[in-house]
């Protein structure tokens, strides 16, 4: 027998319609003065499904988004699902080229656009030859566009959903950034999106207590995918525009926030904002941080400043989170010092994954659990993508196997935790040897007057490549000299890893928060 009479397929659709029922009073969403319930909630979201069937969209079409943190966003991540189309959230950063790029690879039939986002979906409108349904979101929208609420008025709050015929049917595309070439878009599943809502929720730490802030965009992976995990959890969401400390310590004290996640530039931020931004709360705040390495600097002055630090590893590829560095019951014999520096290990997997390893680069098996050698980070399981949409060849080639090929090259400890050294196209080669440039950062990072720090390679006619760091210092510091910094460094490492050049000045970030090491290796190879 294959399948008993009560099978249902897994969707994180489903989680809505048990909180709704359950306790559908609770506050789900807040924005500014706005509150909606799980009930409304829900009903919007079947609204939003039942509306759009009404005009014509069905199973597996393409519903793109343009919009930042509001609460359309976490509708849209369940309404489109519910009618079996899917959702494909778009960067609002990107330019016009590349979200045109998005909407005529998805195949996008309907574009949802936040209003403030209208003249970057105007140009990107005006490259396609056949233009999907534009619905604004908000104020007034591009031409021709379709309110969202006249939209909503239009369906039913009490339609059925039919869900997925099968558990494995895409939900979302989400198109990864496209350093090297046109951008790919990972697929998701029902089935994938259902349990790294669960797996999120267990691993943060989520409850119906909890309350999530946005500091996150939800077009990065889906929000990490916890739109889906806080509704698991029966949690309240609270949007956030812009990521500023002001209004970040302003939202923690006044909601009484829990829970949130960032990449290390945002905690750094958080971590330095003046005196005057800050605010003082008196319950514990969770963070997650992930979407490039922490630092153990950034994740000790997080926890002295009364945050709880989790971090999680994790792509586009994999809804985002799949590892989490979890305390080890002989972390307990370690110094302060010493646990810092192991939570800034990526970890084990989550509860919802299948596995992760770390692979021979040569031959692809196991490496052992040694701690020493670097191999490449592989995770297997149901909350890796289905592949790139319409890109064979790019899937073949990440998820050979069945295992997700990351591209981060890293260490396998004896505990089962995995560490990143460096993403593949990072890592420095001096003198033949291999120089981590996380391992350099990291050092730096401990320096009083650094707040953030890139190290990458610098071609040297003797060496081949040399470290070149650029450093952000803190507000206000005084910019230590070069010889200074050599000093420092090489109490603290060894000689050939010291970075031979230092430039101070602010680092090119992306949207999400990472900062662009590709843009400060064009300037490495300038530098005179
Ligand atoms: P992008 O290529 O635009 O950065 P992703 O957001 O999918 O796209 O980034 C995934 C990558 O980010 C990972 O493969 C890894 O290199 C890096 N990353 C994510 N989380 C961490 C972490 N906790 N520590 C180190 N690197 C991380």
């Amino acid at each position: 027998e294959r399948r008993a009479a009560n099978y249902v397929p897994l969707t994180p659709i489903s989680l809505l319609a048990r909180a709704a029922a359950s306790f559908g009073a609770r506050i789900a969403v807040i924005d500014g003065d706005r509150r909606l319930t799980y009930a409304q909630l829900d009903a919007r979201c079947r609204r939003l499904a039942s509306a759009l069937a009404r005009r014509g969209i069905g199973r597996l079409d393409t519903v793109a988004i343009l919009a930042s943190n509001i609460p359309e966003m976490v509708e849209a991540h369940f309404g489109v699902p519910m009618l079996g189309a899917v959702l494909n959230p778009l960067n609002t950063r990107l330019d016009p080229a590349t979200i045109a790029f998005s909407l005529r690879h998805g195949g996008a039939k309907v574009f949802l656009v936040e209003a403030i986002h209208r003249e970057l979906a105007a140009r990107a409108l005006a490259e396609l030859p056949e233009p999907p349904l534009v619905v604004t979101i908000g104020g007034e929208g591009v031409a021709d566009a379709v309110p969202y609420e006249a939209l909503l008025d239009e369906g039913d709050p009490a339609a059925a959903w039919p869900g997925p015929e099968d558990e494995w049917q895409s939900l979302c595309l989400l198109y990864t950034s496209g350093t090297t070439g046109d951008p790919k878009g990972a697929v998701y599943s029902h089935r994938g999106a259902y349990l790294q809502a669960l797996g999120n929720a267990v691993t943060f730490g989520l409850s119906g207590e909890s309350v999530y802030l946005w500091t996150l965009p939800m077009f990065h992976c889906s929000g990490w995918s916890y739109p889906w995990a806080c509704v698991a959890a029966g949690a309240t969401q609270v949007c956030l525009r812009r990521v500023e400390p002001a209004e970040i310590f302003r939202l923690i004290a006044e909601h009484g926030v829990t829970h949130l996640c960032g990449a290390p530039i945002v905690l750094s931020m958080i971590a330095h904002a003046p005196i005057h931004e800050r605010r003082a709360f008196e319950q514990t705040v969770r963070c997650a941080v992930g979407g490039a390495a922490p630092s153990s600097t950034i994740i000790r002055t997080m926890e002295e400043l009364g945050f709880r630090v989790t971090h999680l590893y994790g792509a586009t590829e994999s809804y985002g989170p799949a590892t989490a560095c979890l305390a080890q019951p002989d972390w307990a014999e370690l110094t302060q010092t010493q646990r810092y520096e192991r939570m800034a290990r990526q970890g084990v997997p989550l509860a919802t994954l299948d596995a992760v390893m770390v692979a021979d680069l040569e031959t692809g098996a196991p490496l052992e659990k040694d701690g020493t050698r670097i191999g490449e980070i592989r995770l297997r399981g149901n909350t890796i993508m289905k592949g790139y949409l319409g890109n064979p060849s790019a899937t073949e080639r990440t998820l050979a196997d069945g295992w997700y090929a990351t591209g981060d090259l890293g260490v396998w400890h004896p505990d089962g935790a995995v560490e990143i050294k460096d993403r593949a196209k990072d890592i420095i080669i001096s003198g033949g040897e291999n120089i981590s440039s996380l391992e350099v950062e990291e050092v730096l990072l401990r320096h009083p007057a650094v707040m953030l720090a890139a190290v990458v390679a610098r071609p040297d006619e003797t060496w081949g490549e040399t470290p070149c760091a650029f450093l952000e210092a803190k507000p206000g510091a005084a910019l230590p000299s070069t010889q200074e910094l050599t000093a420092f460094c090489r109490e603290r490492m060894a000689r050939f890893k010291v970075p031979k050049t230092v430039v101070f000045g602010p680092l090119p970030k992306t949207s999400t928060g990472k900062i662009q090491k590709f843009v400060l290796r064009e300037r490495a190879r300038e530098l005179r």
